[in-house]
């Protein structure tokens, strides 16, 4: 189901924007139907009012939860949701009042180091399916304050139902538009896509290496844009939205953690508007990498921040649920718990 069904549904109906603002502002925040000063009966068409119960059951029936696990900071848990047609997506509740959504089932660009990306894309993951996430996980945690398109896919790779959940989220969820991070591998049309939207999120761009060659080589089937060229284009629409870049690198032993990377961040990335995030490599079977030491990932963030470049290495808080995910799927999938 897409966000525009919902609209058309309720316009067929009879419903004004008015309307509709408002039932998807129930959606979304969870509300209850008689919040606000104007009472629903007599307010809403009638044939608004007799569908309501149908269409809300059809929304609360977009995602099951199948499974959940718990982090063991107390603060993070990894959930397993079930779409209608069997498909499974994770979505991670993250410490600080925080989610993280899937936008795809599986994906396209198989990063060497993803579950994800092993099996391919699957298929998009529609914009109301995005959204019945972030309502999930309100329902969990209701002081969540922070969503973040950094699940299973590519957000570039589904644009439309993406930018949709967005703007549905800036507009009726209740979130700050700099509480809405997109992210993306880096695509042209994602880009200019984000520049001409009418909520802008702020933007993760996945980087990973500083060196052309060894990005085509960990992200296969991510555009061909160099890093240079990717930071610029990130760092303009930094600037332009208002909201500093975060540039992401999953830190994989013996792999980007050397001194010419290091190099290689201080050439792209001094003087930029963002701050780099270091996520030291969740360890999954079957991937071809090892999670570097976490004093030496330590003393990398260090450097790089003595060196110009303003580095955070996530905290280890939760990293046993937002690491490495689609490994919750592939568990599920090859039936281990
Ligand atoms: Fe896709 Fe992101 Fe996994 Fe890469 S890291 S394969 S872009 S989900």
């Amino acid at each position: 189901m897409l966000i525009s069904d919902i609209r058309q549904r309720l316009r067929a109906l009879g419903a004004n924007p008015a309307h509709e603002s408002r039932l998807l502002r129930h959606w979304v925040q969870n509300l209850p139907l008689d919040a606000g000063r104007q009472p629903l009966k007599g307010w809403l068409p009638q044939a608004v009012m007799a569908d309501l119960p149908g269409l809300m059951a059809e929304l609360d029936g977009l995602l099951a939860l199948r499974s959940e696990h718990a982090g063991g900071d107390g603060m993070s848990a990894r959930l397993l949701l079930g779409l209608r047609d069997g498909q499974t997506v994770e979505t991670v509740l993250l410490p600080r009042d925080g989610v993280c959504v899937s936008s795809q089932v599986g994906c396209a660009v198989g990063c060497r180091f993803c579950m994800t990306g092993v099996d391919g894309l699957i298929r998009q993951v529609a914009s109301a399916e995005i959204v019945a996430q972030v309502v999930l996980a309100r329902r969990k945690n209701p002081a969540l304050k922070k969503v973040v398109f950094m699940g299973m896919g590519e957000p570039s790779h589904n644009l439309a139902n993406v930018l949709d959940a967005i703007t549905l989220l800036g507009r009726e969820g209740g979130f700050a538009h700099k509480q809405l991070v997109f992210s993306t591998v880096g695509d042209e049309r994602a880009f200019d896509a984000l520049h001409a939207a009418e909520v802008k999120p702020a933007l993760a761009l996945s980087l990973h290496t500083s060196d052309a060659a060894k990005r085509a080589d960990l992200l296969p089937r991510a555009p061909r844009l160099s890093p240079e060229a990717l930071v610029e284009a990130a760092d303009a629409y930094g600037r332009a939205s208002g909201y500093p870049v975060q540039y992401q690198w999953t830190l994989l032993d013996g792999v980007n953690d050397g001194p010419q990377e290091l190099d290689g961040i201080v050439r792209l990335l001094k003087g930029r508007y963002g701050l780099l995030n270091m996520i030291p490599f969740n360890s999954a079977d079957g991937l071809p990498f090892a999670r570097p030491d976490w004093e030496r990932a330590r003393e990398i963030a260090a450097e790089l921040s003595r060196r110009g470049v303003l580095t955070k290495l996530r905290d280890s808080a939760g990293q046993d649920v937002e690491g490495g995910c689609g490994q919750l799927r592939a568990r599920e999938a090859v039936g281990r718990p």
